[in-house]
C-alpha cells in the first residue's frame, strides 16, 4: 500500500493527528504529481565497489533533476503546507518565491543536501542543529526525485554489502526505525529517500557512540514503540518492534504516525535529524 493510502486509512482511527495527517496528505498529493525518469542502472560491480568503501550510491553519478519540476513541485510542497500550518503560512508564502529564482533554489539545494548528509559526513562548516522550514520544504521537494534512486537500487546493497548508519543510496540519516521480527535486527528508515537497511544496533546511528551508558531507550506502554537517545549527539530514533506487532507495518507512514514521539524527545532536549 502506498503511505498517502495508509494515512488516508489511519485518519478515522487517529482524530489527534488529524492536523499532521491531512498536512501529509497534501504534501504527499503534491509530490506524487511528479514522475521522475527512471535512475541508469548501476552495474553491480561498480555498487559493490562504491559499498565497500563506504560510499552511498548516488555519489557515483551526478543528480540531475528536471529543475522545472523541482520548482513548481516546491512551490505546490511551501503552498500546501501554508493551508495547513497557518502559524507559518507567511514565512512558507515567502519560502515559496525561492522558485522564482532558479540559481538560488539550485544553490540551496546543493547545500540542503549537504547539510542533511548524515552527521558523520557532514562537511565540517555545516552548522548543527534541527530541520529548519527550508529543510523541511525542501527535504518534501527531493523526494520523489531521491525515492526513484531508492526504487531502483536499494537492491544492490544487502547487509553483506552494508551495515552502515547512514543510506547507502543517498548518504542521508534515518529518522525512523524498526526491530525486525525474526531476531530484532535494526532496520533503519532514509529520512531523504525512503530505503531501509540494516545497522548495527548497539552504536548510536547518527555520531557512532556505543558506550552503554550515554545511549537510552523509552519504550511505550505497549511495548510497540521505543525512543532510542544517544546523550553524546543529543539526537533520537523513533522505533517500531515488529516482534510486539502482528499487523503489516510501512516504515514512511509510522514515520508521521509516531510525531508524538517527535514531540516528546524535542520536548526533552534532543534534536532531529
Ligand atoms: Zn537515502
Ligand atoms: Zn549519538
Amino acid at each position: 500500500m502506498h503511505t498517502i493510502d495508509y494515512l488516508r486509512e489511519a485518519l478515522p482511527r487517529h482524530p489527534e493527528l488529524r492536523e499532521t495527517l491531512e498536512l501529509h496528505i497534501a504534501l504527499l498529493e503534491v509530490r506524487a504529481t511528479v514522475d521522475p525518469p527512471a535512475p541508469p542502472s548501476l552495474p553491480l560491480g561498480v555498487a559493490e565497489t562504491r559499498l565497500a568503501q563506504g560510499e552511498p550510491l548516488l555519489n557515483a553519478v551526478t543528480l540531475t533533476p528536471n529543475w522545472n519540476d523541482l520548482a513548481r513541485i516546491f512551490t505546490g510542497i511551501c503552498n500546501a503546507a501554508a493551508a495547513h500550518r497557518p502559524d507559518e503560512a507567511d514565512a512558507l508564502r515567502e519560502l515559496a518565491k525561492l522558485a522564482d529564482n532558479p540559481d538560488e533554489l539550485r544553490e540551496a539545494i546543493t547545500e540542503h543536501l549537504a547539510n542533511r548528509a548524515h552527521p558523520v559526513r557532514r562537511p565540517a562548516s555545516a552548522v548543527p542543529g534541527g530541520a529548519t522550514l527550508l529543510d523541511f520544504t525542501l527535504n518534501q521537494t527531493l523526494h520523489p526525485f531521491l525515492s526513484a534512486y531508492a526504487r531502483a537500487w536499494q537492491s544492490l546493497a544487502s547487509r553483506e554489502t552494508w551495515y552502515r548508519s547512514w543510506c547507502p543510496i543517498c548518504g542521508g540519516p534515518a529518522d525512523m526505525a524498526a526491530l525486525l521480527p525474526a531476531g530484532g535486527a535494526r532496520q533503519l528508515l532514509c529520512a531523504r529517500c525512503d530505503a531501509e537497511w540494516q545497522a548495527p544496533r548497539g552504536a548510536c546511528p547518527f555520531c557512532s557512540e556505543t558506550r552503554p551508558g550515554h545511549l537510552g531507550y523509552i519504550a511505550s506502554q505497549d511495548g510497540a514503540y521505543r525512543l532510542y537517545t544517544c546523550d553524546t549527539c543529543r539526537r533520537y530514533l523513533k522505533t517500531i518492534d515488529l516482534r510486539e506487532l502482528a499487523r503489516p507495518v510501512q516504515l514512511p507512514a509510522e514515520r508521521i504516525l509516531t510525531v508524538g514521539m517527535d514531540l516528546m524527545a524535542i520536548s526533552s532536549g534532543y534534536q532531529s535529524v
